[in-house]
């Protein structure tokens, strides 16, 4: 008899798992807070084109998407820019993220999975060391696997038991806090750089992107600490004197929402439980981008729970799915997080002095949603004697430099001595090591 599986939140991980498994005859349902009208964001989203094959999707109609547009990155004070130069069979599609869900959802539904909306989870149900069902609005569903993909603040995650070790919230500087809204397109205005993302804008530490669209200006604002409307609305003022294209109506979007920047989880599966896309932490920590990743993490979950014969799903046999998502993903993406900390350490002096002195270049800056590891973000090039005289010379940045170079070293290690198999006390022993190499 087919397992019974319950896909909790309607991330895109979660319902592309789902496919992947009704395809092979597993009864799926899903539980998702909100309507089927209002699944996803009223934005748009970049994300590499290559990870629809990894869920058996196809490039969409060609309508339905663009390439997105290089990025041009500013320091704080905005005196220097570097602009990022993606190959052409390398850029990334945009996608309005509603179209995205379209095609998500109509695949599941082709393949046989059941959505039940407006049912939000309020936590899981335990039993001894297992999770055995979900508590929602609607009643308590039981099932053989608990796949959880309710994204950052998910309550499946936030309340399971302490001695299942499964970190329950983002620390500090370890989530963005975004506001995110396209405002009308001031008519007859021009933007001198399409896409201009700026680091540490104001001295704040954080990033904004100011994106002119034929329709309208994209704006996001995203900080390390929470803010309210009220200095989201002040912010986009004083980005209104450096770009004029950017109008006062919101046309679009106009929501505030997390985004994990941070490793991915360090224990992502217990008995009768495993955690799939934002509610795991698998965003490139830098960028915040998890759409790509969530579909590579959705084959091999789907994978790992068809090769359960006995539809156990116990930590033993779903361990080879984070084992597989570290080797093939997590062991990448963990490295990226320790520069993301250098990011919330940097001065707005010491990053001006960065892009003054060409330490940064354009190689760097093209990290894009599909890079996963340091190769994508470190480049050797023949100014690199000159790069790193200039580093040098600055006693503190060279400080925070080799810091970096170190925690690197530390986590390229604990990934690569992951447990290669399930038992209880080594992969805690593990988890916390490589926990506390962040901390
Ligand atoms: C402003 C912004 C811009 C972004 N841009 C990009 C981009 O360009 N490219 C990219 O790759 N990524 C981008 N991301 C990140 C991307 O959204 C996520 O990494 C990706 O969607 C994977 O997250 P998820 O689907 O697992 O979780 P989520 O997108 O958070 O989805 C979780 C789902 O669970 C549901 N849910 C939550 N709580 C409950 C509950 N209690 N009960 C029932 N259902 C619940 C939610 O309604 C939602 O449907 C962006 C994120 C933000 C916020």
């Amino acid at each position: 008899m087919s397992a019974k599986i319950i896909v909790a939140g309607g991330g895109h991980g979660g319902i592309a798992t789902a496919a992947l498994l009704a395809e092979k005859g597993y009864d799926v349902t899903v539980y998702e807070k909100n309507s089927r009208e209002n699944m996803g964001y009223d934005w748009t989203d970049i994300f590499a084109p290559e990870s629809l094959k990894d869920v058996g999707l196809d490039l969409p109609d060609e309508s339905l998407f663009e390439y997105k547009t290089d990025m041009t990155f500013y320091s704080t004070d905005e005196r220097k820019a570097i602009y990022q130069d993606v190959p052409l069979d390398e850029r990334e599609i945009k996608m309005e993220r509603r179209d995205i869900y379209n095609m998500l959802i109509e695949k599941a539904e082709e393949k046989g999975v059941k959505f039940v909306y407006s049912s939000k989870i309020e936590a899981p149900i335990i039993d001894g060391t297992r999770v055995v069902g979900i508590k929602t609005e609607v009643g308590d569903v039981y099932g053989d696997l608990i796949i959880d993909a309710c994204g950052c603040e998910s309550p499946v995650r936030m309340n399971l038991p302490k001695n299942f070790r499964v970190q329950k919230s983002p620390l500090k500087n370890e989530k963005f806090y975004v506001y995110r809204a396209f405002y009308n397109k001031v008519e007859g205005a021009v933007a001198e750089d399409k896409y201009k993302v700026c680091l540490l804008p104001e001295g704040k530490t954080g990033i904004g992107w100011v994106a002119s669209e034929e329709k309208y200006t994209d704006l996001l604002i995203g900080r390390f600490e929470p803010f309210d409307l009220e200095e989201a609305e002040r912010t986009a003022e004083v980005y209104r004197s450096k770009n004029p294209t950017l109008g006062t109506e919101i046309v679009r979007g106009g929501q505030f929402v997390q985004i994990p920047v941070r490793r991915p989880l360090s224990v992502m599966v217990c008995d009768g439980y495993a955690a799939i896309g934002d509610s795991a932490f698998m965003t490139v920590p830098i960028i915040g981008s998890g759409i790509a990743n969530s579909f590579r993490a959705a084959k091999i979950l789907a994978e790992t729970v068809m090769n359960d014969f006995d539809n156990k799903y116990s930590a033993g046999t779903l361990w080879e799915y984070q084992l597989r998502f570290y080797k093939e993903l997590g062991s990448g993406l963990a490295p990226l997080a320790v520069v993301k900390i250098l990011l919330t350490k940097l001065t707005p002096e010491q990053l001006n002095y960065i892009f003054e002195k060409g330490i940064l270049t354009s190689k760097e800056m093209t990290i894009t949603a599909n890079s996963t590891g340091m190769s994508d973000f470190f480049h050797f090039s023949p100014d690199l004697p000159k790069r790193g005289l200039a580093i040098v010379k600055d006693k503190a940045l060279t400080k925070e430099l080799l810091w970096v170079a170190k925690k690197m070293v530390e986590v390229i290690i604990a990934c690569s001595t992951i447990p290669q198999e399930y038992n209880r006390a080594d992969v805690f022993k593990w988890a916390w090591k490589y926990d506390q190499i962040f901390r």
